[in-house]
């Protein structure tokens, strides 16, 4: 075998430097690699034995059970997630070993912390809708804060040791601090609204501005980070430039869309705040009746032409997938952009 090496190892390298040395080195690197690769796989089955013990202790401690459509989420996030990395990592690295390992433990990671972000959205959207005890809100909030620390400190240990990768791999960092700061701020909004009595009419407009900076600024993100991909990677019509190129597209009309949207939606809270005057206090006195969407009572209120009263943000959301007015049911005159806004 070594002789084998020294012969193969010889031939176009004895100009440059002695033979038989050239020879043991490779065969030393070989040697090398296969253990390091039994390493690999050890420590690589370590991790993932380890993290699936703490993420089902974690499941249990914060989340008791999952609902069905929680575990189904969960697993075609981890699925997406899982299939774009590899095709990120096909686009990227010459797969070695020791690259292979850096990464993988970086993806882990940061997948790991995604998973239980987004778990803790999909929980707070159920929970804003039900009354659920406050522990339960305790135990999610606590959970968000921790997934924001470790990904602080995760972000700042990339500063630290990978600085000529740090673009790239701060992107993943990026997109999930700005996912679990909307959870977080959408929880401290409707925790704050929990505590006040009646409805908050700026709540709808909070949660709204809060999604909708968040998810923009993820998607400018994220163009950002397919654009560096393929200047790294150079196009050269692959499968991978084509992936690529696919979700570049559908990240850009995604953009597009959110931005168009908002428009339409500043066109129809102004068209909404000049077609129907808000109610004086003495026309509330007279009124004296709750509102008819949410049953509650009203201190500041909207008037439609037929003279019926409804809380800002519940004409809003009504007048979404509806043109009459809630009590009488006479119809509402629309707008084009109020229209243009429904299609
Ligand atoms: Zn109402
Ligand atoms: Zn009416």
């Amino acid at each position: 075998m070594k002789d084998n090496l020294d012969s193969t190892g010889m031939e176009g390298l004895t100009k440059v430097k002695p033979p038989g040395r050239i020879g043991v080195v490779i065969q030393y690197l070989v040697g090398y690699f296969q253990e390091e690769m039994l390493y690999v796989l050890t420590y690589l089955s370590m991790v993932f034995g380890f993290l699936y013990l703490l993420g089902k202790v974690m499941l249990k401690v914060f989340f008791g059970e999952l609902r069905v459509i929680e575990t189904q989420r969960m697993y075609d996030r981890l699925l997406n997630f899982l299939l774009f990395k590899v095709v990120f990592i096909g686009a990227i690295l010459d797969p070695r070993w020791e690259d292979l390992l850096i990464w993988t433990t970086w993806f882990t990671i940061l997948g790991f912390l995604r998973i239980f972000s987004m778990l803790c959205r999909d929980r707070f959207e159920f929970m804003s809708t039900t009354n659920a005890p406050f522990q339960e809100h305790g135990r999610i909030i606590i959970l968000l804060v921790l997934i924001f620390i470790a990904d602080i400190f995760w972000f700042i240990l990339c500063v630290i040791v990978f600085k000529s990768m740090l673009l790239l791999l701060t992107f993943e960092c990026v997109t999930l601090f700005l996912d679990t700061v909307q959870t977080l701020v959408k929880y401290i909004i409707h925790l704050r609204d929990l505590s006040r009595p009646g409805v908050w009419e700026s709540r709808a407009l909070l949660f709204y501005y809060t999604e909708f900076v968040t998810d923009t600024l993820i998607l400018v993100a994220t163009l950002g980070h397919y654009m560096h991909i393929m200047i790294l990677h150079g196009i050269s019509f692959t499968l991978i430039d084509a992936v690529l190129f696919l979700n570049m597209r559908s990240v850009f009309n995604n953009l597009r869309k959110k931005i168009a949207a908002y428009r339409s939606y500043r066109q129809a809270i102004t068209n909404m705040q000049a077609q129907y005057p808000s109610a004086s206090e003495q026309e509330l006195d007279e009124y004296n009746d709750d509102c008819a969407i949410c049953r509650d009572n009203m201190t500041q209120a909207r008037k439609l032409p037929c003279r019926h009263m409804f809380h800002l943000s519940c004409l809003r959301s009504w007048l979404e997938h509806h043109e009459s007015c809630p009590t009488c049911r006479r119809p509402l005159v629309r707008t084009n952009s109020s229209l243009q806004n429904r299609s």
